[in-house]
């Protein structure tokens, strides 16, 4: 398991590591089978200015706008961005559309497994795969990153 890495100036200190443990335990306890990408590639979990998988650093960055959703949103987050580490490692992530929607499945699948609500098992079967691509050009790139607020 990833260790947790708070910031003071993302989320308050007190709460990250407390949520983000109760979320991988949820995953640990009702889809270990979708910690494996977690266990294997992700060093941390910390919390950052935007959500999204940092390969340099090994890290998924979790923001405010994500931490402050349910549980079950925030665990089906960590095994998306998981999904975008094990792409990287073999070396097939283009940042693309497809990268995206291989990992929003597995998010949906998720989910479903850890007992996530309807509303929002609903919003991940509305989603194609162009929620990183800010500006709709096709790439999830830089420019969008730092568009980025959840
Ligand atoms: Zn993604």
């Amino acid at each position: 398991m990833p260790t947790i890495e708070g910031n003071a100036a993302y989320i308050p200190i007190k709460d990250f590591p407390t949520k983000i443990q109760r979320c991988l335990d949820l995953l640990q306890n009702k889809a270990p089978g979708y910690t494996i990408y977690l266990n294997l590639y992700v060093t941390k979990v910390r919390a950052a200015r935007a959500s999204g998988a940092n390969f340099a650093d090994k890290a998924i960055d979790i923001a405010k706008a994500t931490f402050d959703s349910s549980d079950t949103w925030v665990a089906s987050v960590l095994v998306h961005e998981a999904v975008h580490f094990w792409q990287y490692k073999s070396g097939k992530y283009k940042a693309s559309k497809a990268d995206e929607q291989e990992a929003n499945v597995q998010q949906l699948a998720t989910l479903r497994l850890i007992g996530a609500p309807e509303n929002e098992i609903t919003h991940m079967q509305k989603q194609d795969g162009g929620h990183a691509d800010l500006d709709g050009d096709g790439k999830y790139t830089e420019k969008d990153y730092k568009k980025r607020k959840y």
